[in-house]
């Protein structure tokens, strides 16, 4: 049997599965099993933040794995404590931090937050949380309910949970506040919904309304979050101070790692949360590894610098492309092109593989592109090169 077959026997079929099999990273570029390089625009979905093989995020992962891989969150684990002290500071907001070990476990840790503030801050129990259209908050049972796609609610995995309500707009938030809504969970770039970034204004608005209403504010900051806007987080960006922020993709640079940080601190007392791996030596090693080459970077505007690159050749494919093209889309190093159909997204990521180069889709119609941040000026113009000849096909 080929690994495909193998795969088709033995991994239960979730995925859309594309069979090139990646042996080699290095920076942004991979390698499969014949050598064949591929420019790696989609970092395992924004994951792998520090590229592939970085020697930092390598080294203190072999380091922490030959000393303690993990004790149980029953005693202090030292490095937990650093990263939590580390996210903090960046972040610039007085909150406290809990880990997990995903997206949609720190967002899970987020609603329990809300419900619990909701049970304990109000006469009467408040317990709905607000989302938005074309969210994407994670596969667990409740972050899939709180997800605002029709389309995940499949009647296969009824009955979900109770208090999700979605809305098309920002504008349609406001009327939807009643005396049981807790909070409103939104993207500020929504990712799998099709790399959306919304207004800062009425982000800001939004911010500010809610915090009169004394609602809570959810940012799930799982794909935006660590320096993937350009600042550490996309809520820096927008000039917001969220009551919950959630992380994971980028954090771990590949170790899976999840977190959720709250200026509500004395919400959840010992025993309300937990997690066996979450926080453990590894994780937050990597974590600390990761931050100690982005930060450095980000300080000597070379993520600015990139991200301005990334962007400007966006801007010429637009230009060049028009009959493809409708426009690019998003922010920093979360960006996309909306594609004129969804034929012709589908066409470019297969082809982009055929031509050695790694990109996603999000949404209906757009290609979407999550480079590392550490990606190089080089990797991106030979990127874009590859690009082009799909294109050009087209
Ligand atoms: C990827 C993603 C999630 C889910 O993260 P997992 O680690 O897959 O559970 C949640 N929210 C957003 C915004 C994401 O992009």
């Amino acid at each position: 049997m080929n690994l495909e077959q193998q795969d088709k026997q033995y991994v239960l079929q979730t995925y859309a599965r594309n069979y090139t099999n990646f042996v080699k990273g290095v920076g942004s570029t991979l390698y499969n099993e014949n050598g064949k390089d591929y420019i790696d625009f989609a970092s395992g979905i924004g994951v792998n933040s520090v590229g592939h093989g970085n020697e930092k995020l390598a080294g203190a992962i072999c380091e922490q794995a030959k000393n303690i891989i993990h004790i149980s969150n029953l005693q202090v684990i030292e490095p937990q404590v650093k990263l939590a002290q580390k996210i903090v500071e960046l972040s610039g907001y007085d909150m406290g931090i809990f880990f997990a070990n995903s997206g949609a476990e720190a967002n899970e840790g987020a609603i329990k937050i809300a419900r619990k503030y909701g049970e304990t801050k109000f006469d009467t129990k408040r317990y709905k949380v607000i989302t938005l259209e074309h969210s994407f908050h994670g596969r667990t049972i409740t972050t899939v309910k709180a997800t605002g796609q029709e389309s995940f609610h499949t009647p296969h995995f009824s009955p979900y949970p109770d208090g999700f309500s979605y809305e098309k707009s920002i504008e349609d938030v406001y009327k939807a506040i009643d005396e049981e809504t807790v909070a409103v969970l939104i993207e500020l770039v929504q990712g799998e919904g099709g790399v959306q970034p919304f207004e800062k204004e009425e982000i800001q608005k939004l911010a500010a309304h809610l915090k009169e209403e004394g609602i809570l504010l959810i940012v799930d900051e799982v794909q935006t979050g660590v320096y993937r806007t350009g600042e550490f987080l996309a809520s820096n960006l927008y000039e917001i101070e969220p009551d919950i922020i959630t992380l994971a993709k980028g954090l771990g640079g590949g170790v899976p790692i999840g977190a959720v940080m709250t200026k509500h601190k004395e919400v959840l007392s010992a025993g309300d949360h937990g997690s066996t791996f979450g926080g453990n030596y590894l994780s937050t090693a990597a974590g600390l590894a990761v931050l100690d080459v982005l930060k450095p970077m980000y300080d000597d505007g070379l993520i600015d610098e990139t991200l301005l690159y990334f962007s400007a050749k966006l801007k010429e494919i637009v230009n060049k492309y028009g009959n493809l093209f409708e426009k690019e889309v998003g922010l920093g190093l979360m960006r996309g092109l909306r594609a004129k159909s969804a034929e012709i997204q589908g066409s470019i990521i297969q082809k982009s593989m055929t031509e050695g180069l790694v990109v996603l889709k999000a949404g209906r119609n757009t290609v979407r592109f999550l480079p590392s941040i550490t990606i190089t000026k080089n990797e991106i113009d030979e990127g874009f090169k590859r690009f082009e000849k799909v294109l050009n096909t087209l």
